[in-house]
């Protein structure tokens, strides 16, 4: 039996607004698209939250079982300024301020962002697929739209017809708007004169002379809409309908909702089983936001040097610290949460240490209570996870595992069997690694920082007998400031322990 039979998915669906019971196209199989970053900037914080959410959520499927097929795109061209249908492309704007070609632009912000992904421990996906390199997808189903009505070109743009795609579907399901009053309220553009309905979205724009992005189409030079390239991307890798489509909430509408309108317009089915909506990171409040000016980059957490920040914190604290929230939820971002977030996960990478190195030692007395204790706590960790993927839940039982495994390290001795034991054991390093991705750091009572102590506790010993007091006791205090603190035992032995 695979795991994800035995602890069945539950998610939270926001085309139904419910949670619902997992159930994938093909039995054993998830396709999952996530739209990726636009690269004409440093990824912030906030960018990195949505990311981290969709890789805990393919790495637990793949844990429980799944064979995912995980798709993540690069929005390299299309997405303009503002967000509207006009207006300069964000890669053409940076790369015309900083005379750099776009396609530099592209590679020096895709190197950043795949940095970041990496110092966060955030796995690459299967497939990533950029808007640039599927032109003639987007054409192609753009010419398909204008051929089954839908779609309509004017002046070398084409637009997507919302009223007409109305008549037969429904554009809102995902966010609920009202086509009527969208109509009444939209923002009016220039574009205007050439839409028949303010609602109307670009799938093809004319460039104008100045516009640096462009390429050859049946309509003219131009380039493609911004919500035409992920449905190409993610039904050309996944198939016309997929399993889950996430993104962040702010994505919902309107690229979102005309990404199911485009795609169920042209294949007469809707793409996508299950949408994900991750939750903002906040800044009191605040969406963190490049344009609002709250934004870090991970950089700048990592080195504290940010006028909002007290000290740096590592990357695994600041993966800790959103884990605790349930990706649904928004997260405040604030240094008394990443101070307790540090030292929550010292705790978790102490005992994770610890464990690692232990062996069951073949006998023990057996205490039954303690047996059924753990067992409930690893069914819980499945449990919790499958609960759409609650980290802050699953945390919660890696404390109390955390906290057993100091029990015995106090003890010395265990005092389950050693089947319990080891099951244990791989659940707890499991969950850490695999799942949540916390990858055991230095600063835990791993080989390099004990041998790296006892250097220090022999160099003590040396001035100690050297009557050099003063460098004695400086060796002492500046180890405890760090959290190291060294205990002087019988026979003029030194040990030292870990301060929580
Ligand atoms: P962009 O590069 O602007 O297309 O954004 C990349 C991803 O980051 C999108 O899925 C956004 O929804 C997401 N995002 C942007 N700001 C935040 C934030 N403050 N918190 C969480 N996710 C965000
Ligand atoms: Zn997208």
């Amino acid at each position: 039996m695979k795991l994800f039979e035995k602890y069945p998915v539950q998610l939270s669906n926001s085309l139904t607004g419910v949670k619902e019971k997992f159930e994938s196209i093909t039995p054993g199989f998830v396709g999952m698209y996530v739209c990726g970053p636009t690269v004409y900037n440093y990824v912030h914080l906030g960018n990195a939250r949505t990311f981290l959410s969709f890789d805990i959520i393919s790495r637990y499927l793949r844990f429980i079982g799944y064979k995912v097929r995980y798709v993540r795109n690069i929005t390299d061209v299309g997405h303009l300024v503002g967000d509207v249908d006009e207006g300069e492309d964000k890669i053409g704007k940076k790369a015309r301020l900083e005379q750099l070609e776009p396609m530099e632009i592209v590679m020096r912000y895709t190197e950043d962002f795949h940095t970041v992904m990496r110092q966060f421990n955030i796995l690459p996906p299967s497939i990533e697929p950029s808007a640039t390199g599927h032109i003639v997808e987007q054409i192609n189903i753009t010419k398909k739209l204008i051929d089954l009505g839908i779609a309509y070109e004017v002046n070398g743009s084409v637009y997507f017809d919302v009223k007409k795609y109305n008549q037969s579907y429904h554009y809102g399901i995902l966010s609920g708007r009202n086509i009527e009053e969208l109509m009444e309220s939209g923002r009016d553009l220039d574009s205007q004169d050439e839409k028949r309905e303010k609602i109307d979205f670009a799938l093809w724009k004319k460039a104008s002379p100045e516009h640096i992005m462009r390429w050859p189409s049946p309509w003219g030079e131009g380039f493609p809409g911004w919500h035409i390239e992920c449905t190409v991307m993610s039904t050309k890798y996944l198939g016309e309908t997929f399993d889950i489509h996430g993104g962040g909430m702010d994505l919902k509408f309107p690229h979102h909702e005309c990404e199911i309108a485009q795609a169920t317009a042209a294949n007469g089915k809707p793409p996508v089983r299950y949408w994900v909506h991750s939750n903002m990171l906040t800044v009191n409040g605040q969406k963190m936001s490049k344009s609002l000016g709250n934004s870090f980059l991970p950089s700048e957490l990592f080195s504290g040097n940010h006028k909002l920040l007290e000290k740096g914190y590592s990357p695994m604290t600041v993966r800790f610290f959103m884990l605790q929230s349930h990706y649904s939820s928004t997260l405040d971002f604030s240094n008394e949460a990443l101070n307790a977030a540090e030292k929550g996960f010292k705790k978790l990478n102490n005992t994770l240490s610890i464990i690692k190195t232990w062996g069951h030692p073949k006998t023990a007395t057996i205490n039954t209570e303690v047996e059924k204790n753990l067992l409930n706590q690893i069914g819980n960790c499945f449990k919790n996870m499958s609960d759409d993927f609650n980290t802050a839940k699953t945390l919660a039982v890696l404390f109390e595992m955390a906290s057993q495994i100091n029990i015995w390290a106090a003890a010395k001795q265990l005092n389950v069997s050693e089947s319990v034991f080891e099951k244990f054991k791989f659940t707890y390093v499991a969950m850490m690694e695999e799942v949540l991705g916390l990858k055991e750091e230095a600063g835990g009572n791993n080989e390099l920082l004990a041998g790296t102590v006892n250097v220090l506790i022999n160099l003590r010993k040396k001035a100690r007998t050297d009557k050099n007091f003063a460098l004695s006791d400086k060796i002492r205090d500046d180890l405890k400031a760090i959290g190291i603190q060294l205990k002087d035992g019988k026979d003029g032995e030194m040990s030292y322990e870990i301060e929580n």
